[in-house]
């Protein structure tokens, strides 16, 4: 029995996105309630009847979410270009050494803004 598991973070923060034409309005200086989703997948232990413990993963996300809480993302090492699509890459790249079974980092700028990343 194959499944997948989602554990939702919040944070917030304040970005720039340097690499946006000039005059738009995401070069300027401006915060998100970032979300983003960690998503592991494998097969359940039958004996147990799960996959991992969610407070696993929340183990693993809370050393990173204190990292980038309150802070100016673009000043922290790999995020000078701070856009959904590099952090989460980003995450994927923190999260995976302590998640093997991680398939999916979906981070969300906005309500109805998001980006999945799957490690390709
Ligand atoms: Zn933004």
């Amino acid at each position: 029995m194959r499944v997948k598991l989602s554990k939702t973070f919040h944070f917030e923060a304040a970005h720039d996105l340097p690499t946006f034409p000039d005059g738009h309005k995401c070069r300027r200086l401006h915060g998100h309630s970032f979300r983003f989703d960690v998503v592991v997948k494998g097969d359940v232990d039958p004996k147990k009847g799960y996959l991992i413990d969610y407070g696993d993963i929340k183990k693993a996300a809370e050393p990173i979410i204190k990292q980038l809480d309150h802070y100016y993302l673009n000043e922290i090492e790999g995020l000078n270009n701070p856009t959904s699509e590099i952090l989460a890459k980003w995450l994927w790249d923190k999260l995976k050494p302590a998640l093997p079974l991680l398939t999916t980092i979906t981070v969300y700028e906005t309500c109805t803004s998001r980006c999945d990343y799957s490690g390709e």
